[in-house]
């Protein structure tokens, strides 16, 4: 079990440098570097992670609020967040704490077990920051709830590379997986990453834990309808009862563009609707 801060999934490679295996950017880091995540490091040609037990976030939240919408509806979940991503999209919505780089005190896995058993939540969401970055300290506490009876919901953007995704599988009974767009150009230009591993990692895990998948709109940016008609299509070939969340952007971070049209979020439904049978929209009137 990992208990400091060295980090799982990374070679050495000549001259001190390592190379993360965690998610695809397979960054190659210098000694005394970070990754592009900043949240992992190469200390001497050994790998650390800098976010483990460094919890800035927490919160009992509706479990509708992850979204999932089809999995203990009206339970209460302990939801935990520390700061950083592997992606930098440019209208990233939790900015404020992804950014976060003040001084944090550890928290053991073992008291966000003791958290997560009160109020009414039936487990722990690895939540508003991109949990695949802080993977070690997750999976810790994953296998440590399940054996105290207390459900794991990852709620992440899908970066994250098959090996390490398989391994946390087991211990992981739901999920709520970002397809932020429906092109790889999107990705490339608004969120410094690609496509296909995204969608890789829905494939690989709907058939082993409970999975929805969120499409968040912005009006010019991801309404390319025919390029989007083509993501719901091949998510209901994987299972036309995949639950898929659209949800309404709100101008944020780099980007000014108007908050998203109620009206596209009606189409972007209608369109769904012809290959999902769970199709519900988010965000809309807040
Ligand atoms: S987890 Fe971070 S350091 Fe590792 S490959 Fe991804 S961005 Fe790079």
């Amino acid at each position: 079990m990992q208990t400091n801060s060295t980090a799982m999934y990374w070679k050495s490679l000549d001259n001190n440098r390592v190379k993360c295996e965690l998610c695809p950017h397979e960054c190659i880091i210098k000694n005394n570097d970070v990754g592009k995540c900043r949240a992992r490091i190469n200390k001497g040609g050994i790998l650390h992670t800098l976010t483990y037990g460094k919890v800035i976030s927490y919160a009992y939240d509706p479990i509708e609020k992850k979204p999932l919408a089809h999995f203990h509806p009206g339970a209460s979940i302990f939801s935990i967040g520390t700061s950083g991503c592997n992606l930098a999209c440019t209208f990233c919505q939790n900015h404020n704490l992804v950014s976060y780089t003040g001084q944090v005190p550890l928290t053991s896995p073992k008291e966000i077990i003791a958290l997560a058993a009160q109020n009414g939540s039936i487990g722990i969401a690895y939540t508003y920051n991109e949990p695949t970055i802080w993977y070690e300290f997750m999976l810790e506490t994953c296998k440590l709830a399940k054996s105290a009876g207390l459900i794991n919901v990852m709620v992440t953007n899908g970066y994250i590379n098959p090996e390490p995704m398989k391994a946390l599988l087991p211990w992981l009974d739901a999920m709520n997986i970002d397809l932020k767009g429906s092109t790889d150009t999107f990705y490339k230009e608004i969120c410094s990453g690609t496509l296909q591993p995204v969608m890789d990692t829905i494939a690989l895990c709907h058939s082993k834990v409970h999975v929805e998948v969120t499409m968040l709109l912005i009006d010019t940016l991801n309404t390319d309808w025919d390029a989007f008609e083509a993501k719901c299509q091949w998510l209901s070939q994987i299972n036309p009862e995949l639950p898929l969340h659209i949800s309404r952007y709100f101008p944020a971070h780099k980007l000014t563009i108007p908050k998203t049209r109620l009206e596209t979020l009606s189409k972007a439904r209608e369109i769904a609707l012809k290959y999902l049978k769970n199709v519900h929209i988010g965000n809309a009137f807040i």
